[in-house]
């Protein structure tokens, strides 16, 4: 029987979780439900340097949020636990010292003086600086230049050290990744990569092999940047014995700048105006917050389509997916090679289509915090109301703000050059009498202010087109919102009133 299908997402809680990193839990996820599988979050946390704060509780903050809750981590636990990388640390060195009794890797003693040196002095013709490889590693101090007596002297006297893969030279190594098929590398193109560092604790080139090994990881999608590293990886798991049990691997293909240049970096959406991370983070060391798609307005779910369809296409015309329907029709084999490039406008038009799913009762959470925001409170089933009236001119969600804050208070602002522009008095005189039969009605809604404009204005002999965008500006601040009767049904007798009266008197 085949194993089991089991993934992982594998992040190093370090800052801002990109929308990349949320695609490759998608992916990871996807493909985990469709297989019936288990998807793992583990922490990889083993370079201390670059610990942040905050930054593992955020992530999972960033999975509840997408709903992409994993079925063993750090929080929840599971039959590998610890699924945090630093609390598995007494783990790894037994691995690293047995490549090394086999002779797949060294100790090196070399200091950050010695390898800058070593650098310079072996820098190629086109002046690139060397790397600690085959070429170099034999005039530098480790184990191999040294001999077994005195390394065994030097780690007694606890002189520090660091474990490297020794790489074979001119050796041809190949995989098969999911996305990409045969890839192959010439092994003397690779430099010797630490496994273990000074302090104990495991590079990420070691862990990840260990403990997809120990997690019974079936397959592994990771970033393309991960790619160069591969090599390594394949030499690792072939060398601690467990060949047999490697995963299969996927690198997912780039998410590119709107304008198709260069990997999508957090300082492009900070340049162009829109959020690169899921959720706002901020950042521990400065205090700067940058903003995420969660609080820019987004919908988990519509953020969550559009990152499937960023790199991935379903074969069918059908753009909008529930998760239920991705987990249905995923497949790896669609992810595309290539980079993806990253479309904002197209990001919003997803929200756009999944706010107009959702009913005005559903809606009213969503956006009351954004209304507290702006100094708003009402009722709910007036915010639901208000939210189902104006949904399909909102794409994100502060937009309903924007769009119904006249709803619940009157227009601070207001377009009057679009009004006195045209002014004269028989308009004016068209208000007055129109206040008087709106004063004069004892049922109010659409129906019968509706039919109290259209009275007055016949009685006046005005164009009902001269006075209808001079009632909506009083109204609503400006030439935007639904029906113009709709709102002063909505609004009330005393607010449509005072709303007509105070700009008449300002004209
Ligand atoms: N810790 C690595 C990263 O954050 C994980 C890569 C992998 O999935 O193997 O990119």
């Amino acid at each position: 029987m085949a194993n089991k299908v089991r993934v992982r997402f594998a992040p190093s809680p370090t800052g801002g979780l990109h929308l990349g990193g949320v695609r490759t839990v998608l992916y990871n996820y996807l493909f985990a439900r469709q297989h019936g599988g288990d998807f793992v979050l583990r922490i990889e946390d083993t370079d201390q340097s670059r610990f942040v704060a905050g930054a593992e509780e955020y992530i999972v903050s960033c999975l509840q949020w997408c709903g992409l809750e994993p079925d063993e981590s750090p929080m929840k636990g599971g039959p590998h636990a610890p699924y945090r990388q630093s609390e598995r640390k007494a783990d790894y060195y037994q691995y690293a010292k047995q490549l090394v009794d086999e002779g797949y890797a060294y100790y090196a003693f070399d200091t950050p003086e010695e390898l800058e040196r070593m650098r310079n002095e072996f820098k190629s013709e086109s002046g690139n600086t060397a790397q600690y490889d085959q070429r170099t590693r034999m005039h530098m101090r480790n184990s191999l230049t040294m001999g077994a007596d005195e390394t065994a002297k030097l780690i007694e006297a606890g002189t520090p050290y660091v474990i490297r893969i020794k790489m074979p030279a001119g050796e041809n190594l190949s995989f098969t990744d999911m996305i990409r098929g045969e890839v192959h590398f010439d092994t003397s193109l690779v430099d010797d990569k630490v496994l273990l560092k000074a302090d104990g604790m495991p590079t990420y080139h070691l862990a990840v092999v260990v403990d997809d090994y120990l997690m019974q990881i079936t397959h592994a999608f990771r970033g393309e940047e991960w790619l160069p590293s591969a090599p390594v990886h394949l030499l690792l798991w072939k060398y601690l014995g467990w060949g047999d049990a490697m995963p299969q691997w996927a690198h997912m293909p780039l998410i590119l700048k709107p304008d198709g240049h260069g990997k999508l970096s957090k300082r492009d959406g900070d340049r162009l105006g829109f959020p690169v991370f899921a959720m706002n983070w901020t950042d521990p060391k400065t205090g700067e917050t940058t903003q995420g798609f969660k609080e820019r307005g987004f919908l988990p779910e519509a953020f969550i389509n559009m990152l499937a369809m960023l790199g991935w296409s379903s074969g069918l015309e059908q753009e909008i997916f529930s998760l239920g329907e991705l987990v249905e029709k995923f497949s790896i084999e669609r992810v595309h090679k290539g980079g993806a490039k990253f479309d904002y406008e197209k990001a919003k038009w997803f929200n756009h289509q999944y706010i107009q799913k959702l009913s005005g009762e559903q809606l009213t959470p969503l956006i009351k915090p954004y209304l507290l925001e702006a100094g708003i409170q009402s009722d709910d089933s007036y915010i639901a109301t208000v939210a189902d009236m104006i949904k399909e001119r909102c794409t994100l969600l502060p937009d309903f703000v924007a769009q119904g804050s006249f709803f619940f208070k009157a227009p601070e602002e207001i377009d009057m050059p679009s009004i006195t522009d045209k002014w004269n008095g028989a308009k004016k005189t068209f208000f007055s009498s129109f206040i008087d039969a709106l004063n004069n009605l004892s049922v109010w809604n659409v129906e019968t202010t509706e039919q109290a404009f259209n009275d007055c204005v016949q009685q006046q002999g005005i164009k009902k087109g001269e006075v209808m965008l001079p009632l909506r500006i009083m109204l609503v601040g400006g030439k935007f919102g639904p029906g113009v009767f709709n709102i002063a049904e909505m609004i009330g007798k005393e607010q449509t009133i005072g709303r007509i009266a105070k700009v008449i008197d300002a004209v």
